[in-house]
């Protein structure tokens, strides 16, 4: 008997007509032969709308109220998701993020987790019961309820999955797998059969929301086998693992969007040492995540800094620069959130000449303009407007031939 933890996003536990669905596909685990643990996110747009709400009350709420709040969202997932499965004469129990002694730093909004106890867990298990999880929750040390960001019930279950050295981790959502792009923005990607934990991780970065950064980090770093699939239907999805050098590599194996982005530039910079250890040290202790970083080249002592933060920072990240802007003697501070940030993936681009080029070359042909540029061993970003986001993924994605069958585009 093999443990395996089913992670079932908002979608999937939408309404009570998917509720029952999930309890199937949880029970049909069961009756395998295998231990289950289900973790369950907020039903539907339930999280969208408690942050609506809190606005009606206030647009500065306290980050420990606001994760009090939108906690609720997965209990209300938790206990139906028992529900259903009692209905279908299954023993099962609801254990919030804080009952599963999911512990995590105190950073709310955007908690990390430290450690999970999984004796209760694994108790409950022992005596024959399912077990559902609230995803996206932990405690602190103190026993505050914090919540772990957007998306962030996938890193509850490769979590739970490392913790329990569970034989495999299944993600179900509402899209058959991990496709080459966005199959919203783009109808012809294509699924992709498996994908490396590092291509992974770097498509999830760049705005693949299919999975959270974070839980593609602990799945390497605890090598837990992922399988993103559907809970609508039965197919085969995609396996997110580690993949050998010797396997052929795809030189781009997906293509990124990310909308939640914002620009902004500190200008005439005086270019002297401590500068930029300055301003990034600012950011980083209020817990704001820079991202693409581009300094110009110094003209009479003096450059550039720019960079790119999540959107919903942009008015924190304001005024920490212009703070930071005074006491340096920069001369001023522009910010732009109306920019997206696309990116092309592959783990084959590092021994391929030329991929760069023709990213440029799709983004020029459609006259989309390149605000900033951002490369890796194995991706490139660029930062354009936002208005012209999926016309430059779909160039980009058929200058790459992802519009064609897959099997043709391996190199060895
Ligand atoms: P869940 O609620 O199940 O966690 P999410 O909305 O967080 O679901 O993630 C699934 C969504 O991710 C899909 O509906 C799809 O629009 C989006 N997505 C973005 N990029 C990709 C990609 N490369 N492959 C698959 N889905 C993607
Ligand atoms: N409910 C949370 C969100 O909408 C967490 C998750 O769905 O993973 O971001
Ligand atoms: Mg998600």
């Amino acid at each position: 008997m093999g443990i395996v933890v089913q992670k079932f996003g908002g979608s999937s536990v939408a309404n009570p007509e998917c509720m029952a669905r999930v309890a199937k596909r949880v029970i049909e685990c069961r009756k395998a032969g295998n231990q289950v643990v289900a973790v369950v996110s907020a039903p539907g747009d339930t999280t969208d709308e408690l942050i609506s709400l809190s606005k009606k009350i206030t647009n500065q709420p306290s980050c420990r109220e606001m994760d009090m709040l939108l906690a609720t969202g997965e209990q209300m997932s938790i206990a139906l998701l028992a529900m259903a499965i009692h209905n279908l004469g299954y023993d099962a129990i609801s254990l919030t993020g804080p009952q599963a002694e999911i512990i995590t730093n105190d950073v709310h909004s955007k908690a990390k987790i430290i450690c999970i106890n999984a004796e209760r867990i694994k108790s409950e298990l022992d005596s024959g019961k399912i077990v559902i999880v609230a995803g996206f929750q932990g405690k602190t040390a103190n026993g505050e309820i914090t919540t772990l960001g957007r998306g962030g019930s996938d890193t509850t279950a490769v979590a739970l999955a490392a913790a329990l050295k569970a034989d495999m981790c299944e993600i179900f959502t509402d899209v058959d797998g991990v496709y080459t792009a966005d199959p919203r923005i783009v109808p012809q990607a294509k699924k992709l059969a498996t994908i490396s934990y590092d291509e992974m991780l770097e498509l999830a970065s760049l705005g693949a929301v299919v999975l959270q950064p974070r839980s593609v980090e602990f799945a390497k770093l605890h090598n837990v086998k992922l399988h993103v699939r559907s809970s609508f239907n039965h197919n085969e999805g995609t396996i997110v693992q580690e993949v050998s050098a010797m396997e052929k590599e795809m030189v781009v194996s997906g293509v990124a969007h990310d909308l939640n982005v914002a620009k902004m530039t500190l200008f005439d910079v005086p270019d002297v040492p401590g500068i930029a250890q300055k301003l990034f040290s600012a950011l980083a202790k209020e817990n704001i995540n820079v991202d693409m970083i581009i300094q110009s080249n110094s003209r009479n002592e003096y450059n550039d800094i720019s960079f790119t933060i999540e959107k919903e920072d942009t008015s924190k990240a304001l005024a920490i620069v212009e703070k930071v802007k005074t006491e340096i003697g920069a001369k001023g501070v522009t910010f732009d959130d109306q920019v997206a940030k696309v990116s092309i993936v592959g783990a084959g681009m590092k021994s391929n000449s030329g991929v760069a080029a023709k990213m440029f070359e799709a983004l020029a042909e459609e006259n989309i303009n390149i605000q900033l540029i951002a490369t890796s061993e194995i991706k490139i970003s660029c930062i354009i407007d936002r208005e012209n986001a999926q016309k430059a993924v779909q160039a980009i994605h058929s200058k790459f031939g992802l519009d064609n069958e897959l099997s043709q585009l391996k190199i060895s």
